[in-house]
């Protein structure tokens, strides 16, 4: 292949897409393919498969149904309000956008809440502009501990020219080196230290490296991308009342709402230069449906946010312990599995976490490789790790009995060794049953707990 030819895509999956468009002359062909691509996505991933990827969340049907209504196609640029909007008929556009940072405020019990960056991605990417200049020095978690590439050299932090240098964590047990982090910050000074974990077991010291790093007027940021809902309903640290500043979250995972960013914080001297990033610096439009989706999400976070996300720590120790008990390793056995909806395992003998997961794909279990401790960032596509979140299982109103009926599922598919198609007929018989979203205002809480 020469240079010109090169995709970053599989040149085979848009050979297959250009076959479609060469196989018909007719447009309407074209979208049709599309739509029945959408509609075998939800028969199979929606319906037959059980999805343990850990950034997704299926939302309630009101959410969904926001999703798809009038107001995503009006134009709202700007903020709240009939000055502040280069548009007029927003009025009722207001409304939902001011519900929506209000519930926010309730949701995460704190004084400001931006709702408009379509990601966490965004939202990481707005504190860089708004908290550091080009050359500044920040701290943050490399990707084999957990770190995210939005906060690495590879995402917004090194697109806005930071200097980074690596928290340090303990390589087994998978926290933070408190003693050796003290060292390294009073080395580098960091304006910055932001902890955004995607791979998430246990509670951050955040009090701990806040006060270290105050010293010189250092900043905490909390990521909280994926433990926002756990944060939101009281089951995990409450960072903004533990010394973080800011605290960014996706609220497409944990938070079981539409796929969005959101930014939270107290201090009403970062308004200004958070909001004057988000607008007009990183949104312009900003999806009002998705604002009236993740309004809603987190008036149900409100409701059911507390018995919904305790019930996903409890399913993901009791999804840790069975796979411990059927000989697959889990990382934080020692410290009870896990404190997070994440399950993490070490599948290297079972042939690494590319594999392992596409195994599991083929037994209708959805999964994801893990880089773990012990791999090295090259290790990026063939890690050793597999990485597992209950969010969706206990949306489908499953409880710590069902934990282990996946557990054996999975373990039939690794230790077993048997065929994953036939595994996957028996998930199947397992899932298809349990097709109704709990925690929600459509269902209220699973029958058991009515
Ligand atoms: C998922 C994730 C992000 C990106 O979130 P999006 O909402 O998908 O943009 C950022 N930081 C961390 C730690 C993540 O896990």
């Amino acid at each position: 292949m020469t240079e010109k030819d090169f995709e970053v895509h599989d040149p085979q999956a848009l050979a297959q897409a250009r076959a479609i468009l060469t196989a018909s002359e007719s447009p309407r062909e074209w979208a049709k393919a599309v739509v029945e691509a959408v509609q075998r996505n939800d028969e199979w991933r929606g319906k037959r498969c059980i999805n343990l990827l850990a950034p997704e969340a299926p939302t309630s049907p009101t959410v969904r149904a926001l999703l798809s209504s009038e107001i995503g196609t009006r134009a709202a640029e700007g903020h709240i309000g009939r000055v502040n909007r280069w548009f007029a008929g927003t009025q009722h556009i207001d409304e939902v956008e001011a519900l929506c940072v209000e519930l926010l405020k309730l949701a995460f019990r704190c004084r400001y809440a931006d709702h408009r960056l379509m990601g966490s991605m965004l939202g990481n990417m707005a504190v860089y502009h708004a908290m550091a200049q080009p050359g500044d020095v920040i701290m943050s978690a490399a990707q084999p501990f957990g770190g995210h590439s939005s906060n690495r050299v590879d995402g917004p932090a090194g697109m806005r020219g930071l200097q980074i240098v690596d928290v340090p964590f303990d390589p087994l047990e998978l926290e933070v080196d408190l003693a050796e982090f003290a060292r390294a910050a009073r080395q580098a000074r960091p304006k910055l230290v932001v902890m955004g974990m995607s791979m998430t077991l246990f509670p951050l010291p955040v009090r701990e490296m806040s006060e270290i790093i105050a010293e010189w007027g250092g900043k905490f940021i909390f990521d909280g991308a994926h433990q926002a809902g756990l944060i939101a309903g009281g089951q995990f640290q409450d960072p903004l009342n533990e010394g973080a500043v800011v605290l960014t979250g996706s609220a497409g995972k944990t938070f079981s709402g539409p796929q969005s960013g959101i930014i939270l914080w107290n201090d009403p001297e970062l308004t200004r230069p958070l909001a004057d990033t988000i607008f007009p610096v990183l949104a312009a439009t900003h999806q009002v449906n998705r604002v009236a989706a993740l309004a809603v999400s987190a008036a149900e976070m409100l409701e059911f946010g507390k018995f919904y996300m305790a019930q996903i720590v409890r399913n993901s120790q009791a999804l840790g312990k069975a796979l411990d008990e059927r000989g697959i390793p889990v990382v934080g056995a020692r410290r009870g599995y896990t404190r997070t909806h994440q399950v993490i395992a070490n599948v290297k003998q079972f042939g690494g976490g590319l594999d392992v997961a596409h195994r599991l794909a083929q037994a209708n279990l959805i999964t994801n490789k893990n880089l773990v401790p012990g791999d090295q960032p090259e290790d990026w596509d063939r890690p050793s790790g597999l990485r597992m979140g209950t969010i969706e299982v206990t949306r489908l109103g499953m409880r710590e009995a069902d934990m282990e009926t996946i557990a054996g599922f999975i373990a039939r598919v690794l230790v077993e060794n048997e065929p994953p198609k036939q595994v996957a007929k028996d998930v199947e018989d397992f899932r298809l049953p349990q097709q109704v979203l709990y925690y929600n205002f459509d269902h209220g809480m699973p029958p058991w707990a009515q």
